[in-house]
């Protein structure tokens, strides 16, 4: 995972994490939205809002002082992602799966003794 730093083009492991350059966190929707845009990943393409080659361009303008431009239809497709990604993988709904499929592995189970009883 590639991030660079909305404030001052650092490279970051995390979009949404401190920089370890100007330890500044993206706190506006606006400035999370931009920082999940400024990403790259090669395992998780469905996450990628640009390519490396805009990455590397936003970074100039970054580091230049110019104002980061992101086309509307780029920052509405990241806000939509974020907003489907951050609601599955927010502690409360993890839990609920995982407490889904619990019961989902007992049923399955307890069906399969119920054949090898009954089915005999
Ligand atoms: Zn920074």
């Amino acid at each position: 995972m590639l991030s660079v730093c909305i404030y001052c083009g650092n490279n970051k492991t995390k979009a949404l994490d401190e920089c370890g350059e100007c330890l500044k966190t993206p706190q506006s929707h606006t400035e999370v939205i931009h920082s999940i845009i400024m990403s790259y990943s090669e395992e998780e393409p469905y996450l990628n809002f640009i390519s490396k080659d805009e990455l590397e361009e936003y970074r100039k303008s970054i580091i230049n002082g110019l104002p980061i431009k992101i086309s509307p239809d780029t920052f509405q497709m990241a806000e939509e992602a974020f907003g489907a990604v951050g609601s599955l993988r927010s502690p409360q709904a993890l839990k609920y799966f995982s407490r889904i499929s619990d019961l989902v592995i007992v049923v399955v189970m307890l069906l399969i003794l119920a054949f090898i009883l009954l089915g005999l």
